[in-house]
């Protein structure tokens, strides 16, 4: 197997993560996990979102967050969810500097997710893209349900590949192809990553799994095949979709960051900090998270010979 580089890791535990949970975090409780994500060396985090608090409540409390950690940590870009032009709004207020926009693949699930068309989506994104220019802002997208929709099915890559030259044209950083219901396949991940990455070979796009069929780190593992060096991951493995039935856990970040590392890929992530800091993220919601690593211990681990 050829595998060489680096890879990128992008947190999501902090939005996608958390969004389900009934615990409400305090500003302080994500301060301290934040501080922790650093502490191993995580350089992308993002940290909330602009939403109605109404919508989620969790992401209540992001633009005091973000007016905390970014003071302290200049050097580690937080992105912020907004799902429209009034949440970029409400996050340049407070001086974010990176967000990410969602456009579904899916009609259906855009409607579901954000009320909206696709059609009105992507007009929608013209207008964030705008207004980000104006205010220097990079603005990121990521089209959720690429790899399949619980109420459509299969999408069509012509589909695919439309809407990613839309934002292109339309001027956008990162793309991110996202499984946002864990329906992928290595596969599929493999075919169209490559024909992505052929198609708009310096375009940065970024891959965001579930791991809701169990088949998460294998899609890390096909994109990487392919050629795809960026990825979301959430601490512990937490996260779901609240508009996709069924939707599970993000990729787990420690256990991807292990994988990683055991076959000798790069990630600059130290392993040991990130297992501290999903301890520390198991502890203040007081249930077992998803991740594997946690519960094993890295495979380096070496147990003394039973007696026989
Ligand atoms: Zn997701």
């Amino acid at each position: 197997m050829k595998l060489q580089g680096s890879i990128q890791i992008n947190e999501v535990g902090l939005r996608d993560g958390l969004q389900l949970e009934d615990r409400i975090l305090s500003v302080e409780q994500k301060i301290k996990l934040v501080d922790a994500l650093i502490d191993a060396n995580v350089k992308t985090i993002e940290f909330g979102s602009f939403v109605h608090p109404k919508l989620v409540p969790q992401m209540k409390n992001s633009r005091e967050l973000y007016e905390l950690i970014s003071e302290k940590h200049q050097d580690v870009d937080f992105i912020a969810l907004i799902p429209n032009l009034k949440g970029v709004i409400l996050a340049a207020e407070v001086g974010v500097q990176r967000v990410n926009t969602v456009l579904s693949a899916s009609n259906t699930h855009n409607l579901q997710n954000v009320r909206k068309t696709k059609r009105q989506s992507l007009e929608e994104f013209l207008r964030i893209k705008e207004y980000c220019e104006e205010k220097e802002i990079l603005l990121d997208c990521s089209i959720a349900t690429t790899f399949g929709c619980p109420f459509e099915g299969d999408i069509h890559e012509e589909v695919i590949f439309s809407i990613i030259e839309s934002v292109i044209q339309a001027g956008v950083n990162v793309i991110t192809l996202a499984d946002t219901t864990g329906m992928a396949n290595p596969k599929q991940v493999y075919d169209l990553s490559k024909n992505v990455l052929e198609k708009w070979p310096n375009q940065p796009f970024n891959l965001h799994f579930h791991n809701t069929r169990g088949m998460g780190l294998a899609n890390v593992l096909g994109g990487i095949q392919a050629g795809i060096s960026s990825f979301d991951a959430s601490l512990g493995g937490l996260g779901g979709c609240p508009f996709a039935p069924g939707a599970t856990g993000n990729i787990c970040t420690e256990d991807v960051v292990h994988m990683l590392e055991e076959m000798q890929l790069k990630t600059d992530i130290s392993l040991d900090n990130l297992l501290e800091a999903s301890k520390m993220l198991r502890s203040i919601l007081d249930h077992e998270l998803p991740g594997q690593i946690l519960k094993s211990g890295k495979s380096s681990r070496l147990y003394p010979v039973p007696a026989i």
